[in-house]
């Protein structure tokens, strides 16, 4: 049979564009076969913090890209704290990087398609369907054939559901609005801290509080991240988060507030089906902080190995996928991060966090610093 393509990744975020970008750089025939779908169109917004860790700047330099080229605000110090107290982490040359996704999604998606990738925007994909040899893409324009579909299409994912055994539930939920630059206090411009008061109210998560620009002017992020993972009372994050920012002075009435999901990593979790692979959010990124821009770039990564490999052995069965996900430095990470999450937000006891953040924080920070990062490297 006839396919249109060989490979259709859906969605062209991070998880997206690093599965074509690493197509180009490994199998660049594969890559001149390839077909990116994606619902809206660049720049699109994308609700996010836009914080990106040391981990996705080592992926995408060895990319070729210097993502210093693109707007953002250098975070020197990351903050973790409980009620004001705990540790800061201070890395060389920064510790994470803020920015716009719009523009940064934006940037990926150039960077592909200026290398050969085509990519289709406006059109949503509305189901995979497995075949005998490949799937099937509908989308609300046209169907596409093709012997692979990586589903990069974010924590709603439509190609998820097209993998049997695939984990419902497992999402995060945030809220998150932006303060601009004309209420933006001058301090603190380069510093991002997460607090996790909020564990004491019912919230399995923190509160955060970014750098970030509007318009090239300093202005700052807030949110709450409440992980879901623990089977507990749902808390209206509204008000707690309400009363987290009157702290400083800020009041949501006064700015909109979006949400959005994050569908959190399960080891136990099916990461593909036959013909079909999951990257980023649509397979599950970290659960502690809800990190997911550099495990996007890594799934990318990974699956594009994958890809390479089967029509290499024409084998489309990707039944190794989740073994070497769970084997890589990332899933090693992410197992990690998961582990920490389940025993850090099931303890609702501020006393025990108190402990935890004020008392224990050293032991903290040192566990952070060399098992939960540098994945990448
Ligand atoms: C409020 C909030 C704050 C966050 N802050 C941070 C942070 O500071 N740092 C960090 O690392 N992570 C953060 N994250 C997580 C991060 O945004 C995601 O993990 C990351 O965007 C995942 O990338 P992705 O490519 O897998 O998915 P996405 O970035 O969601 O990209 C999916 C793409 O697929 C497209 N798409 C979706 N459905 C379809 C369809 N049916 N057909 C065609 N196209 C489709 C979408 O339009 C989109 O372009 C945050 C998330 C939220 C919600």
């Amino acid at each position: 049979m006839q396919y249109d393509y060989d490979i259709i990744i859906v969605g062209t975020g991070p998880a997206g564009a690093s599965t074509a970008l690493h197509l180009v750089q490994i199998a660049p025939e594969l890559a001149k076969r390839t077909l990116m779908l994606e619902k809206e169109r660049h720049p699109r917004p994308k609700l996010c913090g836009g914080g990106v860790l040391q981990d996705g700047e080592f992926i995408l330099s060895r990319l070729g890209m210097d993502i210093d080229t693109v707007p953002h605000v250098v975070v020197k110090e990351a903050h973790f704290q409980f009620e004001g107290r705990g540790f800061f982490i201070a890395r060389q040359p920064v510790s994470f990087r803020v920015f716009a996704r719009d523009l940064f999604d934006q940037w990926l998606a150039d960077e592909a398609r200026q290398r050969g990738i085509q990519i289709v925007e406006g059109t949503r994909v509305r189901k995979v369907t497995p075949t005998d040899g490949g799937v099937i893409v509908e989308t609300d324009q046209a169907a596409y054939t093709a012997r692979a579909v990586v589903g990069a299409d974010g924590s709603l994912s439509v190609v998820r559901r097209a993998v049997p055994g695939a984990r419902t539930g497992h999402t995060a939920r945030l809220l998150e609005f932006y303060i601009p630059p004309e209420n933006t206090p001058p301090e603190n411009h380069d510093k991002g801290i997460f607090d996790y008061k909020v564990i004491g109210q019912g919230v399995q998560g923190y509160v955060w509080n970014f750098p970030m620009l509007s318009d090239g002017r300093p202005a700052r992020n807030r949110g709450i991240f409440d992980l879901r993972m623990h089977d507990s009372p749902l808390q209206d994050l509204r008000p707690i988060l309400q009363q987290a920012v009157a702290e400083d002075g800020q009041t949501l009435e006064d700015y909109a507030l979006h949400s959005h999901p994050i569908r959190w990593f399960d080891p136990e979790d099916s990461f593909a089906a036959p013909h079909i692979l999951l990257a980023g959010d649509a397979a599950g990124v970290d659960p502690t902080y809800g990190e997911g821009i550099s495990f996007a770039l890594g799934y990318g990564e990974l699956a594009a190995h994958e890809l390479k490999a089967a029509f290499a052995r024409d084998d489309f069965s990707f039944s190794g996928y989740k073994t070497r996900i769970l084997k890589s430095r990332m899933g090693v990470i992410l197992k990690r991060r998961r582990r920490l999450a389940a025993m850090l937000y099931s303890i609702r006891n501020p006393n025990i966090q108190r402990l935890i953040w004020w008392r224990l924080n050293f032991l903290l920070r040192w566990y952070v610093e060399t098992f939960l990062i540098d994945w990448a490297k």
